[in-house]
């Protein structure tokens, strides 16, 4: 289908609201029906209709049907953020005394569910380093149900051969589970590499504008069914119609966003590689990257996020540096139209910093919508005032 023909028309039926170019937000909690068999048949499968705003609603069915074609699926499920949809597609595929086979350093909020909440409830997890597909051969046990995968992870941009843990899970009958936030479907397709259900923040690129939080799951109708009945309904963390149509608004303008993105990261990463005060970057698209060959298969782009290493002895000159950059802000999330910065050592103490380890001394910056030279004249000063 033609990404365009998906972002502009797919699901939009305009004649049944006054040919208005922008959807309506559907706000209501409930839905009239007309006949008592109406009220039953939705009753015994919620999936088929409109009965109650938490399990479908109108606009979010116009999201539905746009990102399931991007990612080329059969259907998707939109939730109110992208812990919510991790939460859910993880629950509905595990049982007590099942097993994860997770790769390392996966999203906070995922790594918390398997560390905190499913060992209350028996489910066990190995992490590995997803980067060699033997990892995940040894990892397998006979109560494996699950593989949860992040490709790229959003810090270090490890990936993994997202073909080979597919055709080794679906011999395992193991449900495979990725994180696709960083590609989105438009730079990278899961479901087609075989990958069982394909997750993403829709708060990031989709939203685009840092104005809303969002996540969602892809995959066959029969999974998402099954995810609907049980997870999505009664932890009823649907998203809400206002931000669904925040959602459509921003995938209009989603494909020359990240086409935006992507140039200026190669400039602002070219200005930062050849820069003395910085040790190297970690991108996926950089030559020097160490999975480079498999990133140039596997992907179409890369885009906003990158990471670098600072020369640096002390801790404060990182905090020096963060501190002095007069438009890119500090803050977390990325995906939105400004230029965001995260040092690494802002989760260790003066005492706790070693020079001596890289990844100390690593930040990450996602680039933005404005200029690159903005962005690089804004690095460049706070270079030169602090390290
Ligand atoms: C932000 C993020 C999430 C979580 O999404 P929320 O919408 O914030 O809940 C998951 N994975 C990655 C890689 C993220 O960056």
């Amino acid at each position: 289908m033609d990404i365009s023909y998906i972002i502009n028309e797919l699901g939009e039926d305009r004649e049944l609201y006054f040919n208005a170019v922008a959807p309506p937000i559907v706000q209501t909690s409930n839905f009239r029906v007309n006949t008592v068999e109406e009220l039953k048949s939705l009753f015994a499968d919620e999936y088929s209709g409109y009965l109650y705003s938490r399990g479908l609603n109108p606009t979010v069915e116009i999201l539905r049907k746009k990102l399931a074609a991007l990612d080329g699926a059969e259907d998707c499920l939109v939730f109110n953020s992208g812990a919510s949809a991790i939460f859910a597609a993880v629950l509905a595929n595990v049982k007590a005394g099942d097993h994860i086979v997770s790769v390392d350093k996966p999203y906070t909020w995922a790594q918390k569910m398997f560390d905190v909440v499913l060992p209350r409830f028996g489910v066990t997890t190995t992490y590995i380093d997803g980067t060699a597909i033997e990892n995940f051969e040894r990892a397998i046990l006979p109560n494996t149900t699950v593989i949860y995968l992040e490709s790229p992870n959003s810090w270090d941009f490890k990936l993994q051969d997202l073909e080979a843990v597919a055709e080794l899970a679906k011999a395992e009958n193991i449900v495979t589970i990725i994180d696709n936030s960083y590609c989105s479907p438009l730079y990278q397709k899961p479901i087609e590499l075989g990958i069982d259900i394909a997750m993403q923040t829709a708060t990031k690129y989709i939203g685009g504008h840092s104005d809303t939080v969002g996540g969602l799951l892809c995959g066959t109708r029969a999974m998402m069914k099954k995810i609907f009945d049980s997870e999505f309904l009664n932890i009823g963390s649907g998203i809400q119609p206002f931000n669904a149509w925040l959602l459509i608004r921003g995938l209009r303008t989603m494909p020359a966003r990240l086409d935006r993105i992507s140039a200026t990261t190669r400039t602002v990463a070219a200005f930062l590689k050849s820069h003395p005060q910085v040790e190297g970057i970690l991108f996926p698209f950089d030559e020097s990257f160490p999975q480079y060959d498999l990133a140039r298969r596997q992907m179409k782009g890369a885009c906003g996020l990158l990471s670098f290493y600072v020369h640096a002895q002390s801790r404060a000159r990182i905090v020096a540096f963060c501190e002095s950059l007069k438009h890119i802000m500090m803050a977390v999330s990325w995906g939105g139209h400004e230029s965001l910065i995260l040092p690494k050592c802002a989760s260790l103490s003066a005492e706790q910093f070693d020079p001596a380890i890289q990844e100390h001394r690593m930040l990450r910056l996602y680039t933005g919508l404005e200029e690159a030279q903005y962005i690089i004249d804004d690095l460049s000063q706070a270079f030169l005032k602090a390290l």
